[in-house]
């Protein structure tokens, strides 16, 4: 059976099984899992509406519609509205004709648009709306052989730009130029980033959402690099951080060691049956321990595949247990305000007995670039 169809018959049935009548997925991740394609709609609505056991369909924008026929899923049916009349019309001669009734549950995608999910509650006010992600991460959290080499494959790239960019540090350099540079080396690989490079120089690095900005490399520096890029649209995600010339005080060596630490220490707890928040907290104990826990100021990490962020997120409140399967970022992060950070990411790979990481090894002590 066709890949994406195989997705889709996962998706009814467990959809028959729970009671979700309907899935109304947007332009995301979603439709490009269970179809293959993925368009934007440019603010317009452009949905995969999967029913419980009817054929799925498309309804697009008119103009869409010759795209959307030839999505890899083979799914026929496509409805292309025009913008004189909306889509709205479409949709509800849908629902009749599914007969969907009050007080059914609908899987609604967690990025429509708000205003789209306002007209599809006009037209059928009395369903009950129910976000879609967390159904369809059950189907997608556990990756396939194929997912995997993707992935592989993302990593390996990213790797090497990584070794790359930080060889190529100069003083001077803007935290700028330095994202251009690894936007640049990622399309010589065929690749493209799963998200905008963060540089942070200095006391930008205590920011762990810093964008790059104009500030220049100084000697004495820590420096946190956080990058990813796609291959066949599966993401990679590394953090490495370096000082540039000597460290800027006798604490980032014991900083940074402390989040290596860290990293080993959650990433050699992971195997089936663990559960997300226990990963967690290996990691966070190690920083509590060295003093460090108020600094350490966001999850330990997040699943990755098609999304760059998706499900399981590895947090406090999070019991799920680890599958053989599961594709996550470990990394811990000390940020120590108005000086400097250091967060150091690598992705696993959850295996019959353990774990693997997808990346190279973190160094265990400061990396100095001289
Ligand atoms: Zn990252
Ligand atoms: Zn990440």
């Amino acid at each position: 059976m066709n890949l994406y169809r195989e997705r889709i018959r996962r998706l009814q049935a467990l959809m028959q099984q729970e009671g979700y009548r309907l899935a109304v997925l947007s332009f995301s991740d979603q439709m490009r899992y269970l179809s293959g394609y993925m368009e934007n709609g440019h603010k317009r609505f452009l949905a995969l509406l999967v029913p419980w056991s009817e054929e799925p369909v498309f309804v697009v924008p008119k103009m869409n519609a010759l795209e959307a026929a030839r999505n890899p899923a083979q799914i026929s049916l496509v409805y292309g509205w025009e913008d004189a009349t909306g889509w709205q019309d479409t949709v509800r001669t849908l629902f009749q004709g599914w007969d969907i009734r009050p007080g059914q549950a609908v899987l609604v995608d967690d990025e429509l648009y708000a205003v789209h999910l306002l007209g599809l509650q006009s037209i059928a006010p009395n369903l009950n709306y129910l976000p879609a992600d967390a159904v369809l991460s059950r189907l997608r959290r556990v990756k396939t052989p194929d997912e995997l080499s993707a992935m592989r494959r993302a990593a390996e790239i990213i790797d090497e730009v990584m070794e790359a960019t930080l060889a190529s540090l100069k003083e001077g350099m803007t935290e700028e130029e330095v994202a251009a540079l690894v936007k640049k080396q990622i399309q010589q690989h065929r690749s493209a980033p799963s998200f905008e490079p963060l540089v942070c120089f200095g006391a930008n690095a205590a920011m762990p959402h810093h964008m790059p900005d104009t500030t220049p490399l100084r000697r004495g520096d820590m420096v946190i690099v956080d990058i990813g890029c796609t291959w066949e649209h599966y993401a990679s995600d590394i953090t490495r951080t370096v000082a540039f010339g000597a460290p800027p005080d006798e604490e980032a060596e014991r900083v940074y060691r402390t989040v290596a630490e860290a990293h080993y220490a959650a990433f050699a707890v992971v195997r089936p049956g663990i559960s997300c928040e226990e990963v967690d907290r290996v990691a966070r104990r190690v920083i509590q321990t060295a003093g460090y826990g108020e600094n350490f100021i966001h999850r330990t990490g997040h699943g990755i595949g098609l999304s760059c962020h998706e499900p399981p997120y590895i947090q406090e409140g999070n019991p799920l247990p680890l599958e053989p399967g599961f594709c996550f970022s470990i990394e811990p992060g000390i940020y120590l305000s108005g000086r400097y950070g250091v967060r150091l990411e690598n992705i696993v790979t959850v295996t019959e007995t353990g774990a693997l990481s997808l990346n190279r090894p973190i160094p265990k002590t400061l990396p100095i670039i001289a």
